[in-house]
């Protein structure tokens, strides 16, 4: 029997209502449950594909080639498993598979309406994965109040009358937010969220309530009396110095037993508080790395979380702590800056903005011997970068930024010259790719087969591979033996570019081989 817990938020956007999904979704997974995650973001997007980082953050990209919302890395790491198509839904896909539904003649005539075919299909949406787990946290983007959002809610609520009480946990995620002028925390926000969410016919089991500072009895009482929740129920959510010690202050408030109960469940096995001790263990640094991430949006980090998770994972192994920096591609000062820092990135983007800035940067790298990682558009800089300064093939570059270059050293996939429609269309989820052995890919990844997640439209041209091994720019990877996966220039100390997403694939306590060794490198150079 699946048990849901739906997961709301009020107030303001941006509460980290992930963060506390993934946080009781590990509570839960420590007493020995299965656990899956769904997110539901009622935005119109058929998926985050095509939306700009600046206002979605990154998007993720999940084993079978879904893109994604930056939850469902959360999900992946606070968990350890894989998520795929069916953690992921939207408005616009919702609406797509009615629409196509409707198109087919399936309806039968009918008028189709928001209710009940809409809130139909989000609802076979929340079981869809329900033959896998044991608890399915379900997270409704958005905040309560949105127009987008009603058809979730209404789903929700219609859910609710369709299962037992015992069967369902509603936790509203809100803000206190703190009056510096009356030194006071306000409850008001949440009460007028919650009143929102009931109107709709939603009644919260649990109200998560983020703050700066801690509530005390006399607030707890007070939300607990206007928005009709347990007092026990009303837990606090304070700024945590790693996200990864968010189950541990929720295990505090007994979130897990709470939810335990009401859902009236049995515990597989004893709570296992290791995971606990794990995380803090990783959490204590005796040395320190900059590494700088050149990149198109400088300074917003969410852009790049799965990289800056990566990152932070992989120093923490090492004992270290990664200050990573976010420097703009097209900055002036740019090489100037890059003096300061013990290892380098380029990131995966899209887009002319920026190339000239990174190609920069790898020359820099690779002439300083600094250690430097390109992902998936950095390893394709890398290419550019070596075929004009190390092979002297005068303005080499991507089509993707000149079309009519001389010198095609990364060019468009012959199967991808005639999409019509951006979304969904690149190469996209886990492709297989044989490493060369005596190799630094090999040396990282102790193996000779790998499998990672790609998101590209262009590929590293084939008939350049000659030219630029001649001249220190070897391919360590292949997939299918033609398409060059990994470069890697062996006489620097480390100097590679992926053409996949290893940021993806990185969790607490395993870190990513490329990661940790760009900054294990780093380490070793200081
Ligand atoms: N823009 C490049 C391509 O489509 C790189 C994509 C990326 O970095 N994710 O191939």
């Amino acid at each position: 029997m699946t048990k849901y817990i739906f997961i709301t938020g009020g107030v303001v956007s941006s509460l980290g209502k992930g963060i506390s999904g993934a946080s009781i979704g590990k509570l839960l997974q420590l007493h020995g449950f299965k656990v899956n995650m769904i997110k539901f973001d009622p935005y119109i997007n058929v998926d985050p594909g095509t939306m700009n980082p600046y206002q979605h953050g990154e998007v993720f990209v999940t084993t079978d080639g879904a893109e994604s919302d930056l939850d469902l890395g959360t999900y992946e790491r606070f968990l350890d498993v894989y998520t795929s198509k069916a953690n992921t839904n939207t408005a616009g896909d919702i609406y797509q598979t009615v629409i196509n539904r409707e198109r087919r003649g399936d309806y039968d005539g009918a008028t189709v309406q928001v209710i009940p075919h809409i809130t139909d299909e989000i609802k076979r949406r929340f079981v869809a994965l329900k033959a896998d787990c044991d608890i399915s946290i379900i997270e409704i983007g958005g905040t309560v109040g949105d127009i987008e959002g009603l058809p979730f809610m209404e789903a929700a609520r219609q859910f609710q009358l369709e299962n037992k009480k015992e069967d369902i946990f509603s936790i509203h995620v809100t803000l206190v937010p703190y009056i510096a002028g009356a030194h006071e925390l306000k409850t008001k926000p949440t009460q007028h969220s919650v009143n929102k969410l009931r109107e709709i016919g939603i009644s919260p089991d649990m109200i998560i309530c983020r703050t700066e500072h801690a509530l005390d009895e006399s607030l707890k009482r007070k939300i607990s009396l206007f928005c009709n929740v347990k007092e026990e129920c009303v837990v606090e959510a304070l700024d945590a110095p790693s996200i990864y010690y968010i189950p541990e202050a929720l295990y505090e408030q007994n979130v897990d037993s709470l939810i335990i109960e009401k859902l009236n469940i049995k515990p597989k096995k004893k709570f296992d508080k290791t995971w606990f001790t794990k995380i803090k263990s990783i959490s204590k640094f005796d040395k320190k790395v900059k590494i700088a991430v050149v990149g198109k949006y400088a300074d917003l980090k969410d852009a790049y979380k799965s990289i800056d998770e990566s990152l932070n994972i992989a120093a923490a192994e090492l004992n270290t702590r990664a200050e990573v920096h976010y420097l703009g591609a097209e900055d002036k000062n740019l090489v100037e800056k890059l003096k300061n820092y013990d290892a380098i990135l380029v990131p995966g983007g899209f887009g002319n903005r920026g190339i000239e800035g990174k190609i920069k940067t790898i020359t820099y790298a690779r002439r300083n011997k600094i250690p430097f990682l390109g992902i998936c558009l950095g390893m394709q800089c890398i290419v550019i970068e070596s075929s004009r300064n190390l092979a002297k093939l005068e303005g080499a570059n991507s089509t993707e930024f000149d079309e009519n270059t001389k010198y095609p050293v990364i060019k468009i996939l012959d199967e991808q010259k005639n999409i019509k429609y951006r979304g969904g269309t690149m190469r996209l989820g886990n492709y297989k790719s044989e490493i060369k052995k005596n190799t630094l890919a090999h040396k990282l990844y102790k193996s000779t087969e790998i499998e990672e997640r790609h998101r590209h439209r262009y590929e590293m041209n084939p008939e350049f591979i000659k030219v630029l091994e001649k001249v220190g720019l070897s391919v360590s990877a292949y997939h299918k033996r033609v398409l060059p996966e990994i470069v890697e220039i062996k006489t620097h100390p480390f100097f590679i570019g992926v053409q996949f997403h290893p940021e993806f694939a990185s969790r607490p306590m395993k870190a990513h081989p490329l990661f940790k060794g760009l900054i294990n490198t780093a380490l070793k150079n200081k």
